[in-house]
Parts: C-alpha cells; sequence; structure tokens
C-alpha cells in the first residue's frame, strides 16, 4: 500500500498535539517497507521543528571511571564479561574533572555528562559526585548530567541538593530481552533508579541500545515506556561491535532503519530531547547528516570507549546541513576555535593559515 501524504502528515500533527500515535502504526512505521524515508523524515523534522526549531544540543561525555566493572552487561567493553582492549583506570581527580568541564563549556557543550562504570555508587562515591556537581556549577554556566549506576532515592536526593540537572539511567532494551544482555543487576533495577531520579526533582535520561536482536515491538514499548517515565532526554544509541564484547555483531540495522528508530523516538517523546548517540557514524554511514531531521542532540568527542567524529567534522556536519548549536557561541565561532587548536594550524607558517574553513567569506556565510 502506497502511504498518502496524509498519513505522514496526520503523524506530524498527532505528535504536535500531543496525541499518542497508536501502537500499530507505530510498528507499520518500523516494518511496512512502503513507507518513503523522506516523507517520514519530514513529518518527524516538523514536530522537532515546533519543539526545538532547528537547535542542536551538542553532549560531551567523561568517563570518569572506566572498566574494572562488577556487572555483565554484554554489550559494553567495561563490562567484567568482555576481554576487550580498553584502558580502565579507576577515577579520575577532581582537577582532571573540572578542567574536562571547563574544556566542554569551551566547545559548546550546552552538557557535560560523568560516567561512571560500577553497579552502584557508595555513599562515598555519591558525596564525591555531589561535590563535583556543585562546583562545576559554581564555575561554569553548564548543564551537568550524571550517569553512575543505581541510585535510590536518598543519593538521587544529594545529587539534587548539589544543583545537578539531570541523571542518566538506560533502560537499554526491552523488560522481556533484559536477562539476555544482563544477568548482575535487573531492568526492574534501572526502572527504579529513574523514579527515585524522578522523586528527587531530577530531570530523566533514559536510553536504548538497537542492534541487540530486539524485535520492533520491542522498540516501540521501549519508546511508549518512556514517554509514560516523561524522560526529558533519549539517547538512541546503535550497538556497535567491539572485539571482546558477548554481544558481538550488532543485528538489523541499516541507515535507513536506524531513522526510522528515530523518528519513532521523536514521534513518541515530541518534547523531549532525542540525541543520535553511539553508533551516528558507524550505522547511518553517508545518511548521518539526515539524522538531524528527527533527532535534536548529538554527542561530539566520541563515546565512552569508542571514537567518534572530530569536532570540526559534526561542527561542519550541523552548520553544512543548516542547523544552530544551543549554546551562547555560534556554530562557526565554534567552528573557528576547533580549527585554531589544530596542531596543523598551530605549527603552519601565516601565510599557509588559509584553511577553508577560515576564510572570512565562508565565516560570514555561515553565520
Ligand atoms: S554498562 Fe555500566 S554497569 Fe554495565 S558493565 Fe558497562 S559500566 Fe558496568
Amino acid at each position: 500500500m502506497i502511504m498518502t501524504k496524509q498519513w505522514y502528515q496526520t503523524l506530524a500533527e498527532s505528535s504536535i498535539t500531543g496525541k499518542l500515535i497508536g501502537t500499530d502504526t507505530c510498528l507499520q512505521l518500523l516494518t511496512d517497507n512502503s513507507i518513503e524515508l523522506l516523507p517520514l523524515l519530514d513529518a518527524a523534522f516538523q514536530v522537532r521543528k515546533y519543539f526545538h526549531k532547528r537547535e542542536v544540543t551538542i553532549h560531551i561525555i567523561n568517563n570518569v571511571s572506566n572498566g574494572l566493572c562488577s556487572e555483565d552487561c554484554n554489550y559494553c567493553p567495561q563490562s567484567k564479561s568482555s576481554s576487550a582492549e580498553i584502558a580502565a583506570y579507576t577515577e579520575k581527580s577532581d582537577e582532571e574533572i573540572i578542567t574536562e568541564a571547563q574544556q566542554a563549556y569551551d566547545a559548546g557543550a550546552h552538557r557535560y555528562c560523568m560516567v561512571y562504570a560500577g553497579k552502584r555508587p557508595n555513599r562515598q562515591r555519591a558525596e564525591r559526585i555531589a561535590n563535583l556537581v556543585r562546583t562545576i556549577k559554581a564555575l561554569y554556566p553548564i548543564e551537568v548530567c550524571v550517569s553512575a549506576g543505581i541510585m535510590d532515592e536518598s543519593s538521587t536526593i544529594l545529587l539534587k541538593e548539589a544543583g545537578l540537572d539531570r541523571l542518566n539511567h538506560n533502560l537499554n532494551t526491552s523488560a522481556t530481552r533484559y536477562k539476555k544482555i544482563c544477568n548482575t543487576h535487573s531492568f526492574a533495577d534501572r526502572l527504579n533508579t529513574l523514579k527515585a531520579a524522578r522523586c528527587a526533582g531530577l530531570e530523566v535520561c533514559s536510553g536504548i541500545i538497537a542492534g541487540m536482536c530486539e524485535t520492533p515491538a520491542e522498540l516501540v514499548e521501549l519508546a511508549l515506556m518512556l514517554h509514560e517515565l516523561e524522560a526529558k532526554s533519549i539517547p538512541v544509541n546503535f550497538l556497535l561491535p567491539i572485539t571482546g564484547n558477548r554481544l558481538g555483531e550488532p543485528q538489523n540495522l541499516s541507515p535507513q532503519y536506524c531513522l526510522k528508530i528515530l523518528c519513532l523516538f521523536r514521534f513518541l517523546n515530541p518534547q523531549a530531547e532525542i540525541r543520535v548517540a553511539a553508533g551516528r557514524e558507524y550505522h547511518l554511514r553517508s545518511l548521518e547528516v539526515m539524522s538531524l531531521y528527527p533527532a535534536n542532540s548529538l554527542f561530539m568527542d566520541g563515546y565512552l570507549n569508542t571514537k567518534g567524529k572530530s569536532r570540526k567534522d559534526t561542527l561542519k556536519m550541523i552548520i553544512d546541513a543548516g542547523f544552530t548549536v544551543k549554546s551562547d557561541k555560534s556554530a562557526p565561532e565554534l567552528l573557528l576555535h576547533e580549527v585554531k587548536n589544530t596542531e596543523e594550524y598551530k605549527s603552519a607558517s601565516p601565510g599557509l593559515k588559509s584553511d577553508a574553513d577560515l576564510h572570512p567569506a565562508r565565516l560570514k556565510g555561515l553565520s
């Protein structure tokens, strides 16, 4: 069946007016090959534009501790079940974390995300995180998000009182599939952490990892669950193949399917920050820039244990597609800052500093 223009328009209008799209339509969106990608993206873009304009919110992630994790999440190279070669370390110093917060702010990040490996923080770690949040918030006008495993209400209240804006804990996959990807904690543990965050008055950030053999119905279930949790932020990750991880190759992900998943999450969570997260470069390939039509946020500077596109190329992608950056600096200013920080630029003789990105006409055209 060929979908009419009206079919796509109804998706956009329902989403904008807060009318929940039916489960059958959501499933159809992911599975029906007669659904055309461009009108679908256009419908998702209408929703994105209505609530988020053309702004892109940049997140920069900081692995405060890395590896040595007691948990067995099969998708994660930091897990005890993985033999992936990563640089494991217990915890960065406060000075290092604060300096990296400043660097993230200077690079145009709207939000600085501190991520800790491990099942749950003990009281000592929770208090240390709270102190860091307090310091960073006093020093820089940047939003702060923490991801530190399972938390109860006493920890989430402590962080809220320290000034934390948002707590991240990804649901990752559906309740029924959870046992297949992790046995050391449960889906309920994750859900309860998000509920504790909400009770403390923190914004909830929770996302998914697509490509772990989940069905389209499970993706719809997750998108609806995050709608019910009123998640303010939803990172949509696409599984990356990492040598040594128990979960091997990602399943059933094509660039077009990844874009449809982003559209699904946009329609069901119209006001949420939908973040095209890990796997953006690897899975979307030549369609990467199209992800900005349903998504209004991305990670810059790579992910927890994998590299991504450079800051410079990410900013160029945003600018070239006509989007802006949610920052007190413009995207061209941020690009200029990045270009001037490259070793090639610093070491080039003055006459050779004619990188096309720095040409006055180009910068004028970009602003
Ligand atoms: S996802 Fe988090 S809890 Fe799970 S293994 Fe990785 S670091 Fe540990």
